[in-house]
C-alpha cells in the first residue's frame, strides 16, 4: 500500500474527473500533483442567495431558485447553444443556455412542465427596453427538495479557462476526502495539524476564515516558510570548509593591475577588496554577497580578487547569466589581464566541438587562470585543476542549485555572489540567511545623475530629432523594445519593426540584437556597438544586465510601463557610465493606468536602487508580478510576503521569522534531519519541492 505521503504526490490525471482531457487546465492552474491542487486556496467567498423572482437577482448574480421548465429548444446549428425556457414562480420568463449540451441528460433532469431547483450565475441583459435574464451552465440543477444545499456561503477559487468553479471545488473535496494525516513536523499545539488545516481552509464560512488571522491558514503558510528556510539553510549553510589560506600573501598581480588601471579605485571598492582579503586570510571558506547599484564597479572587485587567487596559482570561475555578458566580460577582463600574463577564456553553449574541447582541456590543465561562462560552465565535463574562487555575477538570475553546482567543482573554493538588485531589508534574511554581505555604496567619481523623462510615444518624431543631435556628437544610444506578451512568437517583431524604421533615418549606424538571433550574428552586432561603429542599438531586453558601453549616454525604453521598476533601473544603468550627462527616456503608450504612471514617475524622480526596489514592492502590492524575479522576492504559494495591509504584513513577518528560527534550531540539533521530527520534515520538504536541498547536502 502506498504511504500517506505518496497520496499527496499522486498525479491529478489519475482522477476520473480530470483524466488526460482536463489535465492541461489543471497544470496551468496549479500544477500536476494532488498537493498542488490542495495548495490552491479559496480566494473569496460568495453567497448563493435564494430568490423567488429573477427581478430579485443580487449584484453578484449568484442565485438559487425554483422554476418551471417551459420549453426545450435544441441548438439549430452546430455552434448555437441548447436553450431551455424557464418561468419563475412570479411568472417571469428566463433562459438557461448550454453549449455542447448532452440533450438526454438535460431532458432527464429538466423535463418540460416540471418544477425544478437551479443554482448558478444569473445574468441580466438590457437591450434597449427589453430585459432578458439568462443563466449559462447552471452549477446545479435538480429536485426542489435539494434546494437547501445550494444556499449560503460558498468558496471561490481562482480559475483558468476550461475549468469551472464547481469542477475545481468538487475535485478538491474528493482529494481531501481520502487524504490521510502525515507525521507532525511542527509539534506546536497552537496550530491545527497539517491535514485538518487543509480541510479547514477549503471550508471557509466567513470572511474571517479567509484572512491571515485564520489559524489553519497560518499553519499552512508557516509550513511553507519552514520548508523554504530549511531548503535555504540546507543548501547554503554547508559547514564552511577549511579553505585556501592566504595568510602570508602580499598581493602582487592585483597591485600591478591597480597601477595599470586608467582610474583610481573608489573608496568602496578598496574597502570591499580589503574585506574579501580578510576572509581569505581567515583560513575559512568565504561565502559573501556583494551588493552594489548598477555601475558601481563590481566587476573590478571580482577581478582584483581573482588576481590574488592567481598569485597563489589558483583558478577563478565567473558565472554570468547571458551569452552577451560572457563575451563582454571575456574581452574586457582579457584585455585588462593580458599585460599581467594571465589567461582568460570564455565558455558558453556556443563553444562547440574542437574549440570547446580545447577550452575544457586548458581549464583542466590549469593553463587558464580565469574562465567566464554561462550555464555551460556547470556541466560535468568541466573540471578544474585548482579552482579557488567562484564568482556568481547577477546572482539573482541563478537558482540555488546552479550556484551550488559551480561551487561543488571545488569543495573549498571561496564564493562571491554579486548583485545590483537591491534586496529590501526584510528579505535579506530570506535569501541570504548565512552569507556575509559587502556593499558598494559609492559610484566612480564624476558620474552624473541620469536625467530621466517620461514621454508619450506620440512624440516619437521629437525623440528621433534629439537622438540625431546626440549621435552627431559621437555618443551612443540604446533603444529597448519590450517583449510583447500576447504572442511569444512575435516578441522580437516590435524590435525588428523599430529597427527598420530607424534604419530608414540613420542607415548603417543602427544595429539590432534580440533573443532569436543566431549567436555569431548577435556577437557581430554587439561588437559593432561596443567598438562604436554602430551608434544606435535596438534590442529587446537581452541587454538588460551587465552590458557596459561607456560611450552610450541615451537609453530609450518603449512601453516602459510594462517593465518592473527594478528592471527599468537595470536598463537605465546601462548609461551614465562616464562623466558625460546621460538621459533615459521612458516612452509610454496609452492607455496608461494611474498605477503605471505613478511607477514611471518614481523612476523619473528616484535614482537609488534601494529605494526603487522598496517602492516597487509597495506599489506592486500582491497584484502585479512583473519584475518579481528581478526584485529577488521569493515567491510563495500560500501567501505573498509583501502585503499592503500592515496587519497582514505583521502576521506574515512574524510567521516568517518564527519559521526561520525553527529551521535553525532544528538543524542545530539534527543537521541531517534523521530524528523522528527530522524524518517528518523531509516529507514537508518533498511536499514543497525543496527536497533537492537535502540531496545536494548529501552529495556536497
Ligand atoms: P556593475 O557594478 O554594474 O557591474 P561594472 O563593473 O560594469 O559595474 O562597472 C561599470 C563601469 O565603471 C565599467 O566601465 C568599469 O570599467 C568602470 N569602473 C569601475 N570602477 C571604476 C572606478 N573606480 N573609476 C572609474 N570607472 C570605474
Ligand atoms: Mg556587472
Amino acid at each position: 500500500m502506498s504511504s500517506p505521503l505518496d497520496y499527496y504526490l499522486t498525479e491529478l490525471h489519475t482522477l476520473n474527473a480530470i483524466g488526460k482531457r482536463r489535465e492541461k487546465f489543471y497544470k496551468k492552474l496549479v500544477g500536476s500533483r494532488f498537493i498542488d491542487l490542495l495548495w490552491h486556496l479559496p480566494s473569496q467567498l460568495s453567497f448563493r442567495r435564494l430568490i423567488e423572482s429573477v427581478h430579485e437577482v443580487p449584484e453578484s448574480g449568484l442565485i438559487t431558485m425554483e422554476a418551471t421548465v417551459e420549453l426545450h429548444q435544441p441548438g439549430m446549428r452546430k455552434r448555437s447553444p441548447y436553450r431551455i425556457w424557464m418561468r419563475d414562480s412570479k411568472n417571469n420568463q428566463f433562459e438557461l443556455l448550454f453549449f455542447n449540451a448532452y440533450d438526454r441528460f438535460l431532458q432527464r433532469v429538466a423535463p418540460e412542465g416540471r418544477k425544478i431547483a437551479i443554482s448558478g450565475q444569473l445574468k441580466c441583459e438590457k437591450n434597449f427596453d427589453a430585459v432578458r435574464y439568462q443563466m449559462s451552465h447552471p452549477d446545479f440543477m435538480g429536485a426542489v427538495t435539494e434546494i437547501g444545499q445550494w444556499i449560503g456561503p460558498e468558496r471561490v477559487y481562482g480559475l483558468t479557462s476550461g475549468l469551472t468553479r464547481s469542477m475545481v471545488a468538487s475535485v478538491i473535496d474528493q482529494v481531501l476526502k481520502s487524504a490521510r494525516p502525515l507525521p507532525e513536523w511542527i509539534g506546536d499545539c497552537t496550530f491545527p495539524s497539517f491535514l485538518s488545516a487543509l480541510r479547514k481552509v477549503h471550508r471557509p464560512e466567513s470572511y474571517e476564515d479567509l484572512s491571515y488571522a485564520d489559524l489553519a491558514r497560518q499553519r499552512l503558510i508557516f509550513d511553507e516558510y519552514l520548508a523554504y528556510h530549511l531548503g535555504m539553510a540546507l543548501s547554503t549553510r554547508r559547514p564552511r570548509e577549511q579553505s585556501i589560506r592566504a595568510s602570508s600573501h602580499i598581493p602582487k598581480l592585483a597591485s600591478q593591475l591597480e597601477q595599470l588601471l586608467p582610474f583610481e579605485l573608489t573608496g568602496a571598492q578598496k574597502k570591499t577588496i580589503a574585506e574579501l582579503r580578510d576572509d581569505m586570510h581567515s583560513g575559512q571558506q568565504m561565502v559573501r554577497l556583494l551588493q552594489g547599484d548598477v555601475g558601481s564597479g563590481k566587476t573590478m572587485v571580482a577581478v582584483m580578487t581573482a588576481c590574488d587567487m592567481a598569485d597563489l596559482g589558483m583558478q577563478t570561475a565567473i558565472l554570468v547569466p547571458t551569452e552577451i555578458l560572457s563575451r563582454q566580460h571575456g574581452s574586457k577582463i582579457g584585455k585588462m589581464l593580458e599585460p599581467l600574463g594571465l589567461n582568460v577564456a570564455v565558455l558558453t553553449g556556443r563553444e562547440k566541438g574542437k574549440t570547446r574541447k580545447a577550452i575544457i582541456e586548458s581549464i583542466q590543465s590549469g593553463e587558464i587562470d580565469i574562465v567566464i561562462g554561462t550555464h555551460a560552465l556547470l556541466e560535468e565535463s568541466v573540471t578544474f585543476k585548482n579552482l579557488g574562487f567562484v564568482v556568481i555575477d547577477e546572482q539573482h538570475r541563478f537558482g540555488v542549485e546552479q550556484r551550488l553546482a559551480l561551487s561543488s567543482k571545488s569543495k573549498s573554493a571561496h564564493i562571491l555572489s554579486m548583485t545590483a538588485t537591491p534586496i529590501p531589508r526584510t528579505l535579506v534574511l530570506a535569501n541570504h540567511g548565512d552569507m556575509d554581505v559587502s556593499i558598494l555604496d559609492e559610484k566612480p567619481l564624476g558620474r552624473k545623475t541620469i536625467q530621466t523623462r517620461v514621454i508619450s510615444v506620440d512624440r516619437l518624431d521629437e525623440i528621433v530629432e534629439q537622438i540625431k543631435v546626440v549621435m552627431g556628437k559621437g555618443r551612443q544610444v540604446y533603444w529597448v523594445c519590450p517583449l510583447i506578451e500576447e504572442s511569444e512568437k512575435s516578441d522580437f517583431a516590435a524590435a525588428v519593426a523599430r529597427y527598420e524604421m530607424l534604419t530608414q533615418i540613420f542607415g548603417d549606424k543602427v544595429e539590432l540584437v534580440h533573443g532569436k538571433m543566431k549567436g555569431p550574428q548577435k556577437d557581430a552586432a554587439m561588437e559593432r556597438f561596443l567598438k562604436g561603429e554602430a551608434t544606435l542599438l535596438v534590442s529587446t531586453t537581452v541587454i538588460e544586465v551587465g552590458v557596459d558601453v561607456p560611450q552610450a549616454t541615451v537609453m530609450v525604453i518603449e512601453h516602459a510601463q510594462r517593465f518592473g521598476l527594478a528592471q527599468l533601473h537595470q536598463l537605465r544603468g546601462r548609461v551614465g557610465r562616464n562623466d558625460i550627462q546621460s538621459f533615459c527616456l521612458l516612452l509610454y503608450g496609452q492607455p496608461l493606468s494611474f498605477q503605471a504612471r505613478k511607477r514611471l514617475e518614481t523612476m523619473r524622480d528616484c535614482h537609488d536602487g534601494f529605494k526603487i526596489a522598496e517602492e516597487d514592492l509597495r506599489l506592486r502590492g500582491g497584484g502585479e508580478i512583473i519584475g518579481t524575479k528581478q526584485s529577488g522576492v521569493p515567491k510563495f504559494r500560500l501567501s505573498d510576503l509583501v502585503e499592503d495591509d500592515p496587519k497582514d504584513a505583521a502576521v506574515l513577518e512574524n510567521l516568517f521569522a518564527k519559521a526561520h528560527k525553527m529551521a535553525n534550531d532544528i538543524l542545530e540539533k539534527d543537521p541531517d534531519l534523521s530524528s523522528e521530527q527530522g524524518m517528518a520534515l523531509r516529507q514537508l520538504l518533498i511536499l514543497f519541492e525543496k527536497d533537492n536541498a537535502v540531496l545536494l547536502r548529501k552529495s556536497g
